[in-house]
Formats: structure tokens, C-alpha cells, sequence
């Protein structure tokens, strides 16, 4: 049997038929997931699948909502590029294309955030068509049963990595089933052929496969190169007036982009004029505890001030124009807030009730 015919019949009987995703052939459902599946763990995607669903039902329904809510819905599952793109990306089928989804993978590449492998996954997943993927899961696979060398990320080996995909499918039985095909190549990755500890001798691809006869599974795929990535720095001010915060929108570009957040502020001088713009009493903002957060290409280390307020009023003006409202502490969850933002502000919603909070 060849390669994609035995991944078809291992995803047959061992691979994973209960995804909510996998219930459907629906493009917009099928795309849904799979933009959600990009950087992020399965058992994180499925309540965040259903919500969004359960609120947009139709891309129609996306298509129709703000920015705000659609960000809402994804605050938490973090590149929230994909939740812009993804509003975009349901504006233009509605627009472009009467509300259908494109059939063709080229059509369906031409969108918002989609790239070449998402839309040769809803094209196999929804229409049968001949389109091979070709994610992580895929290049590790592929790397190490044929024993590909050079880390993935580079065009040549990248090249190497999209013709053996076309060539299997070449190769396969004509009737060859692409949903199972290609969920199974996921599945396989995902559950047999993971980064650390392979169970290779469950694998059914072991008979041929390079990696194992050669004992190099540890050493495929090629390791990037570790960079050391650059930290930056932020100073955040948690400005509370009973049980609300003062967040304000930030600007689209940049990161967090169109999410709410905390007034940022670089200086102690900043901070007293920050300070003196909000409160008519002399209390002094308590520095709490930093923590940092890691992005794909920075850290970022936050440095939260915490602020009691005596009035409800809001800046019109807060240097970049950005939109500002109180929030009350019990809306947290439901609010667009980057991770570690809805992390400290539940920490002040704990310690509310107290006169301090427990600084650094
Ligand atoms: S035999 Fe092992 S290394 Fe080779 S594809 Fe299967 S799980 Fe991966």
C-alpha cells in the first residue's frame, strides 16, 4: 500500500471521528476550525469553537457582527490577527461571493488569513479535491519518514516537503478518500508521530519509514535555530473606581490590536501626571507584582500600577484617540482582553475587596 492509502485506513479505525468539526462539510465550519487549530491545542478550541458558533451560527451572521464581539469571542486564544482576518474573511465571501464559500483551493487562498495549506485542507475536507496540506504535524511526518534533512522553514526544503505531499497523491488509489486523508495525517501527527517519545511501533507507516530504521526520530524534523528573542518593557496602570477599571481600546495595528487594555505609560513622571489626571486626592498608585509575557518574537515585561479613583469621568482625549469605557470587574470574561491583561485584572478582582493590594 502506499503512504497516503496507509494513512487512509489507520485514520479509519484509529484515528479521531468525534471533533465537533468533523460532524460537517460545511466550508464555514470546517474553515473555522482550522483557523482556530493554527498554534493551538485541540481540547483549548472546542469550547471557543462552539461559542463562536452558538453566536454566529452563518457567515452571514459574522460577517454582520462589530469588531468587538467577534474579538470578545476570541479573547483568550491569543494571534489575534486570525479573529481579525477571520471578520475580514466573512465581509469578503459575503461581499465578493453572495455569502458562498469559494470551492476552489486558489478562490479560497485569495481570502483574508487564509493560506496555502488551510485552503487545501476545506478544500479536501469539504470537496473532495486533490489539495494536500502541509502543516506541522505534516512536516514532521514527513521529515522523518523520509528522512528529510534541513530545518522546514527553509524554501528549498520547504519545496522538497509540498512535492512529496502532491507526489503521494499522485501515487495514491484513484478513489483515494481526502477528508480521511488528510485528517488522518493530523491525527497521526497529533497522536503517534508527536515531537518527544514517537510510538512508532503503532505507527503503520513503520515498516518504511527512515526515522525508525535509523533510530533518528529524535534529530527529525532538523531543529531551528534558537534565537534569543528581545524583551520589551510596559508599565500598566489599573485605575479602579469601586467595582470598574478604566480600559481603552487599542489601535489596530501593532499587538493586541482592536482588544481593550490597561493605559500604558513609560515613566514615574508619566505616571504622576497619569496620577494627577485622574484623581483629585494625593494617593500614590501601589506598584503591584511584574510578570512577563511570551510572544512568537518578543517578551514583553509588564510592570502593573494599581490606582483607586474617586470619579467615573473618561479622557477624550488619551494621546491616541483610542476609545475608553469603565469596565465593571464582573464583565471581565465577556470583554476583548489579551491574556495576561484578563489575568491581572482577575487577580484585582480577588483582592477587590481590600484596602491593599499585595504589591511586588
Ligand atoms: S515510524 Fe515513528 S518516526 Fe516514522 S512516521 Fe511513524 S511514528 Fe513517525
Amino acid at each position: 500500500m502506499q503512504f497516503a492509502d496507509l494513512i487512509v485506513a489507520w485514520q479509519k479505525t484509529h484515528g479521531r471521528h468525534h471533533l465537533p468539526w468533523q460532524k460537517t462539510r460545511d466550508a464555514y465550519k470546517v474553515w473555522l476550525s482550522e483557523i482556530m487549530l493554527q498554534q493551538t491545542q485541540v481540547a483549548t478550541v472546542i469550547p471557543y469553537y462552539e461559542r463562536f458558533l452558538a453566536t454566529f451560527p452563518t457567515i452571514n451572521r459574522l460577517a454582520n457582527a462589530s469588531q468587538d464581539e467577534v474579538l470578545a469571542l476570541w479573547a483568550g486564544l491569543g494571534y489575534y490577527a486570525r479573529a481579525r482576518n477571520l471578520h475580514k474573511c466573512a465581509q469578503t465571501v459575503v461581499s465578493d461571493w453572495q455569502g458562498i464559500f469559494p470551492r476552489q483551493a486558489q478562490d479560497i487562498m485569495s481570502l483574508p488569513g487564509i493560506g496555502q495549506s488551510t485552503a487545501n485542507a476545506i478544500a479536501a475536507f469539504c470537496f473532495d479535491a486533490k489539495t494536500p496540506i502541509m502543516d506541522g504535524n505534516v512536516k514532521r511526518i514527513f521529515t522523518r519518514y523520509y528522512g528529510i534533512e534541513g530545518q522546514t522553514n527553509k524554501r528549498e526544503v520547504e519545496k522538497r516537503l509540498w512535492d512529496q505531499a502532491h507526489e503521494n497523491i499522485e501515487l495514491a488509489s484513484k478513489d483515494l478518500d481526502m477528508p480521511a486523508y488528510t485528517q488522518g495525517q493530523m491525527d497521526l501527527g497529533a497522536t503517534i508521530c508527536t515531537r518527544s517519545k514517537p510510538k512508532c511501533n503503532v505507527c503503520p507507516l513503520q515498516a518504511s519509514c527512515y526515522a525508525r530504521r535509523e533510530n533518528r526520530q529524535a534529530e527529525l524534523p532538523t531543529p531551528k535555530i534558537k534565537k534569543t528573542i528581545p524583551v520589551r518593557s510596559v508599565k500598566m496602570l489599573v485605575l479602579q473606581h469601586q467595582d470598574r477599571i478604566l480600559i481603552q481600546q487599542r489601535p489596530e495595528q501593532g499587538i493586541w490590536g482592536g482588544l481593550w487594555s490597561l493605559p500604558e505609560f513609560q515613566s514615574e513622571q508619566e505616571l504622576l501626571t497619569l496620577q494627577n489626571d485622574w484623581q483629585q486626592t494625593r494617593q500614590t498608585a501601589i506598584k503591584l507584582a511584574a510578570f512577563e509575557h511570551v510572544f512568537t518574537h518578543f517578551k514583553l515585561h509588564i510592570q502593573p500600577y494599581w490606582l483607586k479613583c474617586p470619579h467615573l469621568s473618561l479622557r477624550e482625549e488619551n494621546g491616541n484617540g483610542s476609545k475608553q469605557q469603565w469596565l465593571p470587574l464582573d464583565r471581565l470574561e465577556t470583554t476583548a482582553l489579551p491574556a495576561p491583561v484578563l489575568k491581572l485584572l482577575q487577580g484585582v478582582h480577588q483582592f477587590s475587596g481590600m484596602e491593599d493590594l499585595p504589591g511586588s
